[in-house]
């Protein structure tokens, strides 16, 4: 059986004294290849330096790619890039992309391919928003983004479970919302589709929320910012 993944997600937080000393404190621990730190753009290749220089296992990702692989797009980041500097993974999705950005499915379902296209490995977020959740239409919503990833072998991503409501809120769902949503979203795609749950996801609480059937690994936020309590989650990963 694979390990649990435990994936950092640092949003647009850090900086290059901040990367250099959570990352050195990460190195000491010795974690595997199923910890991985997504962190902004500008860090990507300090981080990947600071793995190299200590022939780390830990993989390496970033939280957004271009739907577009090459050309007149300002801004934008391709998958190509991300992997020619060292990513092996992309988060694609995420809440707040869909929030504050206007992103949709659609869009992510290109950004999906462009990442698959690129080599990486996308970790795809599904969720409800409370007013969905308190509709009674949570699982019509993840139903709706999961067609993103018809198609697509099921070896070739994760899907992360984030219900808005959890992200950044600190609260965690219960252990029964989950197992439930785990167990419709591997019902729906494939019953081996890694799924990771994400959402308030502390030292303290990472233990139970990983104990959960069904659940492949945790998308953690605000708390791997910080080496001590990071370390603290991957120690739970089984
Ligand atoms: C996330 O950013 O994916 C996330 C789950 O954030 P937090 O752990 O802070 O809720």
């Amino acid at each position: 059986m694979l390990r649990q993944y435990v994936i950092g997600n640092w949003k647009m937080h850090g900086s290059v004294g901040q990367i250099r000393s959570v990352v050195r404190e990460l190195l000491r621990a010795g974690l595997g290849t199923n910890v991985a730190l997504c962190v902004p753009y500008p860090y990507i290749a300090l981080t990947k330096s600071l793995l190299m220089e200590a022939e780390s296992a830990l993989q390496l990702g970033a939280q957004d790619v271009c739907e577009y692989h090459i050309g007149a797009y300002t801004g934008e980041v391709s998958a190509a890039m991300l992997a020619d500097v060292g990513c092996e993974m992309v988060i694609v999705g995420h809440s707040e992309r869909r929030r504050y950005f206007g992103e949709s499915s659609e869009t992510a379902a290109r950004k999906v391919r462009a990442a698959l296209d690129g080599g990486l490995f996308p970790v795809y977020c599904v969720g409800e928003t409370l007013e969905q959740r308190q509709s009674g239409i949570a699982r019509d919503i993840i139903a709706e983004e999961l067609q993103v990833l018809a198609g697509v072998p099921t070896s070739l991503y994760a899907v992360a479970y984030e219900p808005s409501w959890a992200v950044g809120t600190g609260v965690v769902a219960t252990p029964e919302q989950i197992a439930e949503m785990h167990a419709f979203i591997k019902g729906t795609l494939d019953a081996r589709t890694r799924v990771l749950y994400g959402g308030s996801v502390k030292g303290d609480n990472a233990g139970q929320v990983l104990a959960v059937d069904g659940v492949d690994g945790v998308l953690v936020g605000g708390a791997a910012l910080s080496a001590a309590e990071f370390l603290d989650i991957c120690r739970e990963a089984r």
